[in-house]
């Protein structure tokens, strides 16, 4: 009793809710019980909750282990923001930086460590791992344990030994996609021991799923803009289809803009508001459209384009409807969707040579020479390296990911990174510079001062802050430091957005790359087998489309959800099979209150008109009805 009161107090002390989402509250109680546990939710289900109350009730520290960087930050300023005191550790930190984190998860009052799963193996976070007062393990994205899974990353088999070093502090390991093979693999590689296992349900109730095969999928588009108020998002498969899509709309005079990952960070921070505070009405994006969507009246996601799998699409097509109005998730299909799927697959999978070349040029082009790069990360922007290279973004990106099943690199998806520069002369050289240049004195002196002396490797730098100490604008200052850069007085990496790569290993010639068969063979299976569902959901004309994903998602309780068009279509035939005998009945009742075409009687029944019209055609031999030179039905007075 005691507990209940103390995690609502806590919801409503720091988060300033009310009650809890299903499910959350015997997640918390399973995980303060001390018990591991493991929870599947889908996303935007609330499981950052289910570790945070808990924590926040305990005492000691909570260990949060998950792989995406920008939600871990965002994650870890949004507890901040709440004053509780929150730490991340990931690549794109330096060793120092990781250091003076660590001391203060030991020897400070931190709740909250968020750490990159490539950094617990590090004999760093082992040793200070032992000295910190753990409450608690959560496990984030838990799925990346499993070989079975799509995201599979090795380090986080790394997660089993760490809890070995804290053997006393429970498991919580959190999922939104997880088969049962997943699941069982999950409280293996863990070695959960005798865990809860709690789902909530993936179904959901205000959600319309339907699928329109077409040719023509722009008036599709259109017909469905015309009919469901509101706002929307249009998912495309690639940033020229954005672009199209949305100048076309905006031709048929919609309030329409585009959105994908090519576009610079502040304008994508502009469009995305725009779009959330109403002021453009549809937002035609890939799939880069999604972290920190925050608008809970989004009437409709169309998807234009085929997704890779149905976890995308539950994901995407979730989007809508987040206030529990009635919404819908239409996916637009054409007759060649499957081709072109299955063609896209085999242009994208690698080759095992290929795959190796590729490592090759990564190397290059982050310059790792053959030895080093061990533990080291580097800003890797896939764009710009396919453009160069000549290769396809999603044959690299699939090359990326073997290499990271067995355990060579690390790509992390994309994320702020702050300016960085390094001095490139000596102390002596650059107090010539500072007497030689009066004009750059000031601002040298600044920095210097700022950032306590020169400094001979990559340093990150704030430049806001450079700006308001120098009292230059930030503008002023960015020319700044392109100055002293063309001037080879400093390296300077403007601040930029940019994926992460991490090198688990050092750089090894390439006939040393060994890719295991089985993972190759497993990784080409799995990849099948998911777009094959996805096709499978698409040309599916039978069953409840709710329930198809929801089972996907191992959800075996769902029940037909009613309202998609597959559930609407059986309505309707069912309506039009149980009405068979009492058709002609009905229709006399409707004439006998007013005269009708027979467009509006079939309107009426809201069925199949076939048996209507035969109805209708039948009264007229009998004599019972007469149509008019209107086309107006009248019942004939017996
Ligand atoms: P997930 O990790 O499952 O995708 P999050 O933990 O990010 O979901 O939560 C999604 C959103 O739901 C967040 O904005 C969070 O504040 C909100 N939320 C979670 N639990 C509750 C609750 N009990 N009451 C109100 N809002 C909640
Ligand atoms: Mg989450």
């Amino acid at each position: 009793m005691k507990q209940a009161q103390t995690i609502h107090s806590v919801l409503r002390q720091h988060w300033g809710f009310d009650s809890f989402r299903p499910m959350q509250e015997q997640i918390i109680r399973s995980v303060m019980e001390g018990r591991d546990t493991l929870a599947l939710m889908p996303t935007g289900g609330g499981k950052s909750l289910t570790y945070q109350v808990p924590a926040m009730a305990q005492e000691g520290i909570c260990i949060v282990i998950t792989p995406l960087i920008a939600l871990m930050k965002d994650q870890v300023d949004n507890l901040r923001r709440r004053e509780i005191s929150a730490i991340a550790i990931h690549s794109g930190m330096t060793p120092r930086q990781i250091d003076i984190a660590l001391d203060n998860c030991v020897y400070g009052d931190v709740k909250f460590l968020y750490i990159a799963p490539e950094r617990l193996a590090t004999e760093v976070f082992r040793l200070r791992v032992q000295k910190m007062k753990v409450s608690l393990l959560a496990v984030d994205e838990a799925h990346c344990i499993s070989q079975w899974g799509y995201d599979f990353r090795p380090s986080y088999l790394r997660i089993a030994e760490v809890r070995r070093l804290i053997p006393d502090t429970p498991i919580l390991a959190l999922t939104a996609s997880a088969t049962k093979v997943v699941e069982e693999d999950i409280i293996d590689k863990l070695s959960l021991a005798d865990p809860a296992i709690l789902r909530s349900s993936f179904t959901r109730d205000n959600l319309s799923y339907s699928v329109r095969a077409v040719d023509d999928k722009n008036d599709q588009l259109m017909r469905i803009i015309g009919n469901v108020a509101g706002s929307g998002i249009v998912y495309v498969r690639t940033r020229e289809g954005a672009e199209k899509i949305a100048s076309w709309l905006r031709e048929q005079g919609e309030s329409a803009d585009y959105y994908h990952g090519g576009l610079p960070n502040a304008e994508r921070s502009l469009r995305q508001e725009d779009w959330t505070q109403g002021r453009t009405r549809i937002m035609v994006a890939t799939n880069a459209f999604g972290m920190g969507i925050d608008k809970a009246d989004v009437r409709f996601v169309v998807h234009y384009t085929m997704c890779d799998s149905l976890e995308s699409y539950y994901q995407e097509a979730g989007r809508a409807g987040r206030d529990g109005k009635r919404s819908y998730a239409v996916l637009l299909t054409s007759p060649d969707d499957e081709q072109r799927v299955v063609k896209r697959f085999e242009s994208e999978f690698p080759p095992l040579s290929e795959i190796k070349s590729i490592y090759e040029k990564v190397c290059n082009y982050v310059g790792v020479a053959i030895g080093d790069g061990l533990q080291s990360s580097f800003l890797f922007n896939i764009h710009d390296f396919a453009t160069r290279e000549h290769i396809f973004t999603g044959k690299i990106q699939s090359a990326l990911k073997i290499l990271q099943q067995n355990g060579y690199l690390t790509l992390t998806e994309e994320m702020e990174n702050p300016a960085r520069i390094m001095f490139c002369v000596s102390r002596d050289d650059l107090y010539k510079i500072r007497v030689e240049r009066n004009d750059l004195d000031h601002f040298l002196r600044t920095i210097l001062r700022m950032y306590n002396g020169v400094f001979t490797e990559f340093r990150a730098i704030d430049e806001n802050e450079i700006a308001s100490v120098s009292g230059y604008t930030l503008e002023r200052v960015k020319e700044l430091f392109k100055r002293l850069w063309q001037m080879r007085i400093i390296r300077y990496v403007p601040s930029n957005r940019s994926p992460i790569l991490f090198f688990d290993e050092e750089r090894l010639p390439v006939d040393d790359i060994y890719i295991a068969p089985e993972t190759y063979r497993l990784r080409k299976e799995m990849i099948h087998e998911r777009f094959s569902k996805m096709l499978s959901y698409a040309s599916n004309q039978e069953h409840c489309r709710s329930r198809i994903l929801a089972e996907y998602f191992g959800d075996s309780e769902a029940g037909d959800c009613g309202i998609c068009d597959i559930c609407l279509a059986k309505r309707k035939r069912q309506k039009a099979e149980s009405f068979s005998g009492d058709f002609k009945a009905e229709i006399i009742k409707l004439l006998s209150e007013r005269n009708l075409s027979a467009r509006e009687i079939v309107a009426e029944f809201r069925c199949d008109p076939q048996p209507l019209l035969d109805t209708l055609k039948q009264m007229h031999e009998e004599g019972s009805i007469r149509t008019d030179s209107a086309g107006v039905i009248h019942k004939i007075k017996p």
